[in-house]
């Protein structure tokens, strides 16, 4: 998020410095893994879809300017049983927006992927605006268009900066407690896992497996990426994890994290074994509601706040960082931002308390 919006802002002709206590991009936040899934009919709520709609055109400008391959289209498979959420919202959003998606019932969705362990009930939203973004490639290439980038610094207070500059925007992702307590979020970790596919599995490529997001039962949700290299999946789950923070992360993985990843990858997806490559540690910074906060600190109107993760930020950047760009240049944004206000959080909020608010 700080690096799309120094890009946002650099374009903007204005003078922006971007500082980071690690050298970007990094695999000690939220943003590294080489895939994060970007889509269209939001389950999430259909108010994010504009903002995405939006998001697909700044990731080509992003490829355009960097000469990098950023996006992959794949399309994305929402699946689960026809109440899920993760159907019934994908359906809400591809309906209100007029979305190119379709709902797959389950003799389609057995007919058409045979990556997918379909059981009878199952059924799909396939949404065809969707794909696979590269974060390290990303951040990269936004950061190239910055021309000051200090690294390896630690910004230790907003006050510190600012009395040097105009303006500040902390996007400082699971460290963002260290630095405002006004927003109540919980830091989890997360882990996910390369599999090995089988030998003759060969129905996982890009172009021809959808990005998912599978829900079973009421609030178990897993994620899985196409094969990039033609040998492994990556797949994850989606919450579940356990509360820390930035100093104390377990980046250790061991059968505890793996073995409830084997079970998914062996219970839903065919042509997967149980050898696991690699695997990776990273951190969801959550706010009780699960949306984003991109707002004004309630002391300092001059001081942004964006804190776009909950699991599924990324997708946004370069579009959180324009309206971030907008909020700094202009005191407002066009774009429809009320639900991520801070102030939603206040009643409840009680300063200082870091707590776990799911
Ligand atoms: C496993 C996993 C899977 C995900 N999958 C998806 C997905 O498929 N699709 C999707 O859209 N989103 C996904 N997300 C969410 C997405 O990755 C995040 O929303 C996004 O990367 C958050 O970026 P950020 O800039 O807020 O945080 P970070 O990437 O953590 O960046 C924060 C930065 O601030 C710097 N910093 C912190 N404190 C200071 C300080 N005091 N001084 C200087 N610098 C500081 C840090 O070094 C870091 O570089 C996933 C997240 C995870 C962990």
């Amino acid at each position: 998020m700080g690096a799309a919006t120094s890009w946002r802002l650099a374009k903007r002709g204005v003078h922006v410095v971007c500082f980071d206590r690690h050298s970007p991009p990094h695999a000690q936040g939220s943003t590294h893994g080489e895939s994060r899934i970007i889509r269209t009919a939001y389950f999430e709520g259909a108010w994010y879809v504009p903002l995405l709609q939006e998001a697909f055109p700044l990731w080509r400008e992003l490829e355009a300017i960097s000469g990098e391959r950023i996006l992959t289209m794949t399309g994305a498979l929402m699946i689960g049983d026809a109440t899920s959420d993760a159907v019934v919202g994908a359906q809400a959003s591809a309906k209100e927006h007029g979305l190119d998606a379709e709902l797959l019932d389950t003799d389609s969705l057995r007919r058409r992927y045979r990556g997918h362990v379909v059981r009878d009930g199952d059924v799909a939203v396939l949404d065809r605006q969707a794909g696979v973004l590269n974060p390290e490639t990303a951040v990269g290439a936004m950061l190239a268009q910055v021309p000051q980038v200090v690294r390896d610094t630690e910004v230790k207070s907003i006050a510190e900066l600012r009395s040097s500059f105009d303006a500040v925007v902390v996007a400082a992702g699971p460290w963002t407690p260290e630095l405002i307590d006004w927003i109540p979020l919980r830091v989890e970790r997360q882990v996910h896992g390369w599999f090995s596919l089988a030998r003759d599995a060969d129905w996982f490529g890009p172009d021809r497996f959808p990005a998912f997001v599978r829900q079973s039962g009421e609030s178990s949700f897993m994620y899985g990426i196409p094969s990039l290299d033609g040998k492994t999946v990556k797949v994850g789950r989606h919450h579940d994890g356990e509360t820390t923070t930035p100093q104390a992360i377990r980046r250790r993985v061991d059968d505890s994290d793996v073995d409830p990843l084997r079970l998914l990858t062996s219970t839903y997806l065919r042509g997967v074994s149980g050898h696991v490559t690699r695997t990776l540690t990273c951190m969801y910074t959550n706010t009780p509601d699960g949306h984003f906060v991109i707002d004004f600190s309630p002391e300092d109107a001059r001081v942004v706040v964006i804190s776009a993760c909950s699991g599924h930020g990324f997708k946004f950047a370069p579009v959180i960082g324009d309206i971030a760009a907008d909020l700094v240049c202009d005191g407002g944004t066009k774009r429809d931002i009320s639900r991520f206000s801070a102030s939603r959080f206040a009643a409840s909020h009680v300063p200082g308390d870091h707590g776990d608010h799911d």
